[in-house]
């Protein structure tokens, strides 16, 4: 068999089946010509070949056959479910049987003798249904297709899709439903959509829907927050979270296009936007408050400040404005981490947070600044009673980690409208007020007043002059003598920082570090500290004051930041002084922060042969621990404890043990601060007899110190008391 063209592939295949000869070939001989393929059989069994063997669309069949009869090869196709249109070609006497055939399944009959036309009509007829039929088949399963297709991106579409008659009854809503909202689509078919939508959002929901009705816009855009269903079908009314979502929701019109007119119902869209609306909160939540407490910042301090102050202008009250600043912050931050520092911002922000009342508001402004607006204040003294609550509140100490931490505030106060009318001049006047709090002692609350000079002023003056007074040689070493007891002589001097302020004449340490520290002055100051002690070490030596150790205070900063180590080493090679004449004074916390750096260099140190003294012993944060790091030498015992001994046959436990632990383990003890004999007494009393303190003397210039020193090499050992030694100082 010769292979088809395309062309005739596509041609309708007939096949004739005739057992007289003469017929056959003359269906043949009239159908040739059309744009059929054509095949033949004379017998019933020719013909269930053919048809077994090749797919035809038409069966001419003549129903009398020799071998069987025109029913058989119809039930032959039935049975093998064979997809073929039948026309039945009768004799005139086998009209019952073309008939019986037609019940069978015969799409038509041709009635012998036929003519031309009628046999072309009839075979035309019958291949056009097929193919309309068959090319409706097509369409039918394309369309089947393409619904499942459609219905498969509507479920599987990440937002709600929904239609809505005119009463607003859900006509069609989208697998995604379930899952967002916990309520099934067939559960919710026929419901009002008012059943999903938010008690709140009722209003919004009903206006949007009906207003687009009549409105020539047919597609809309709001947000609303729907109900969810947990699947507790009991509960579901009373357990549901809300989810906002958007819906955009279009006119839909009889046809399905989107036409203002002929509205019929709604085609919605809701698309899950609840992650999108937390983030937006969170993030608008955050731009207005501080992370670390939890107040409002100072952004929304201002706002709130702004509306106050609106308030009041119109109502003619007052209003009170607070600065509210830690003192001695930075040495607990400094002392304990950042970490630390920052909790106890917490407990400190959660304590004042419990006095201000509704309606207060309390912010951080940042660091350690805390800001109150009181509104509507009835009276002035309202807000110092709100202040001393704030400071009470502060008065318990905070617990963190095992360490008890003491914090006071300044608090500096302004009111609407006598020490401002604007937020700014608020602000800036409660801020001075809080300076001059500090400025007398810290830990109280003072009024804004005309007389407090501008602080931020004030500042830049103190640090420039500092700054000149490193400069211009303002700054001069004094020390203190420090005298044991037992033999009566000076075996030691602290040197302590002075300034020789132009105007205000000598300026304790006391009075300008804690400034240069905050200011960040400590490196160049404790630069100038070196080289000035090794000067001055060098001419005591020379004015018989070998035997004398000179120790020195070093800050934490210097410790941790700067190269004190090659710094004083380079010193003492230049100057050529022994490092077993030197002992470096440190504080507790030091030790207790544990920078390596700071370790590193004590080490270095030690090893050189300078000693290391713990200055202010037992005020720090410390365990015992850190003795262990390097070799500690001497201990000094508080003034804040000496100052408690007011009874020389009293019972001062704290004192005792430091005693008790210098002794234990070999330490030199050093009492700081004795101004009396009852303290004198009671320290020999108990084994501490080396004193520091104004009873003694009183810290010296240099040149003052020889004359000591010189009147000390003539004192007979063992001789002094302390009384006589005051007298020669006084
Ligand atoms: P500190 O090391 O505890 O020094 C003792 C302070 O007590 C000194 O104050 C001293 O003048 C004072 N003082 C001595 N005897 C008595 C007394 O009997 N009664 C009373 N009430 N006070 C007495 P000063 O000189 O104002 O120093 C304050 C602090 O500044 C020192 O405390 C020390 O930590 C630091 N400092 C002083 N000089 C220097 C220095 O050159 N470098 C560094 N880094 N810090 C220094
Ligand atoms: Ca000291
Ligand atoms: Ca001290």
């Amino acid at each position: 068999m010769s292979p088809v063209s395309v062309h005739e592939a596509e041609q309708p295949r007939i096949l004739l089946v005739d057992d007289e000869p003469r017929l056959l070939a003359s269906l043949f001989e009239l159908l040739r010509d059309g744009p059929y393929q054509l095949a033949t059989a004379s017998t019933g069994e020719q013909a269930l070949q053919e048809l077994a063997r090749l797919k035809f669309d038409l069966v001419l069949l003549d129903l009398r056959l020799p071998d069987m009869s025109g029913h058989d090869v119809m039930d032959f196709i039935r049975a093998r479910g064979i997809d073929v249109d039948v026309i039945v070609i009768s004799g005139e006497g086998a009209i019952d049987a073309a008939i019986g055939a037609i019940k069978r399944g015969a799409y038509d009959y041709l009635r012998k003798p036929y003519s031309r036309e009628e046999l072309l009509h009839t075979v035309g007829k019958a291949l056009q249904r097929r193919a309309l039929a068959l090319s409706n088949a097509r369409m039918a399963s394309q369309l089947e297709t393409s619904e499942r297709m459609y219905r498969y991106l509507v479920d599987s579409s990440p937002d709600i899709i929904y239609t809505l008659n005119h009463e607003g009854r859900f006509t069609f809503v989208n697998d995604r439903v379930e899952q967002l909202l916990g309520i099934s689509r067939e559960e919710l078919i026929g419901k009002h959509y008012s059943v999903l939508v938010h008690d709140e959002d009722q209003e919004r929901a009903r206006y949007v829907f009906n207003e687009r009705r009549r409105d020539q816009k047919a597609a809309r855009k709001v947000e609303l927050r729907l109900k969810c269903f947990n699947g507790n079908a009991i509960e579901r009314t009373f357990s549901h979270c809300l989810t906002s979502i958007a819906l955009n929701a279009i006119g839909l019109a009889q046809d399905g296009a989107v036409l203002p007119h002929d509205y019929f119902g709604t085609y919605g869209v809701a698309r899950d936007i609840t992650e999108r609306k937390r983030a937006e909160e969170l993030i608008s939540y955050q731009a207005y408050h501080d992370i670390l407490t939890d107040l409002p910042n100072r952004i929304l301090f201002k706002d709130r400040l702004g509306l106050a102050v609106i308030q009041a202008k119109r109502k003619q009250t007052e209003l009170a404005v607070m600065f509210i600043d830690l003192d001695r912050f930075k040495l607990v931050n400094d002392t304990l981490g950042h970490v630390k520092g920052d909790e106890l911002l917490q407990q400190v922000a959660a304590r004042l947070k419990s006095v201000v009342r509704r309606g207060d508001t309390l912010a951080r402004q940042g660091g350690d600044e805390f800001t109150v607006v009181l509104p509507e204040l009835a009276q002035r003294a309202d807000a110092e009673l709100i202040a001393d609550k704030f400071l009470e509140s502060l008065q318990q100490p905070f617990a963190l980690d095992g360490h008890e931490v003491h914090i006071s505030a300044s608090i500096g106060i302004a009111v609407y409208p006598d020490d401002g009318e604007t937020i700014d001049e608020l602000l800036r006047h409660a801020d001075i007020a809080m300076y001059h709090v500090k400025g007398q002692g810290k830990n109280g609350h003072c009024f804004y007043d005309n007389s407090m000079l501008d602080i931020t002023h004030q500042k830049i003056v103190l640090e420039q002059a500092l700054r000149r007074a490193i400069e211009e040689g303002q700054l001069e070493m004094y020390y203190q003598p420090q005298v044991d007891l037992a033999s009566g002589r000076v075996v030691g001097a602290e040197g302590l920082m002075r300034w020789n302020h132009p105007l205000r004449g000598v300026l304790t340490a006391g009075e300008f570090l804690p400034f240069a520290e905050e200011i960040g002055l400590m490196l160049p100051l404790s630069d100038w500290m070196v080289g000035a002690l090794c000067r001055d070490l060098t001419r005591w030596n020379l004015n018989g004051g070998e035997h004398v150790r000179l120790s020195l205070n070093v800050s934490p900063q210097y410790l941790e930041r700067g190269d004190f180590f090659d710094k004083m080493r380079a010193a003492m090679l230049e100057h050529k002084l022994s490092p077993e004449q030197i002992e470096v004074e440190i504080t507790e916390n030091i030790c207790i922060r544990n920078p390596q750096h700071a370790i590193d260099q004590l080490q270095k140190l030690c090893q050189l042969g300078v000693a290391v003294a713990i200055d202010d012993f037992g005020t720090g944060y410390s365990s015992l621990s850190y003795l262990h790091r390097f070799p500690v030498h001497t201990i000094k015992i508080d003034q804040a404890f000496v100052r408690e001994i007011r009874d020389e046959h009293g019972h001062y436990p704290v004192i005792l043990a430091i005693i008790s632990i210098a002794r234990g383990l070999g330490l030199h003890l050093i009492a700081e601060g004795v101004e009396n004999e009852v303290q004198a007494r009671y320290l020999q009393a108990n084994g501490c007899t080396v004193m520091q303190g104004y009873l003694y003397h009183r810290p010296m210039p240099l040149t003052q110190l020889l004359g000591v020193f010189a009147r000390d090499a003539l004192q007979v050992p063992r001789m002094a008391a302390p009384a006589m030694l005051a007298a020669r100082q006084a």
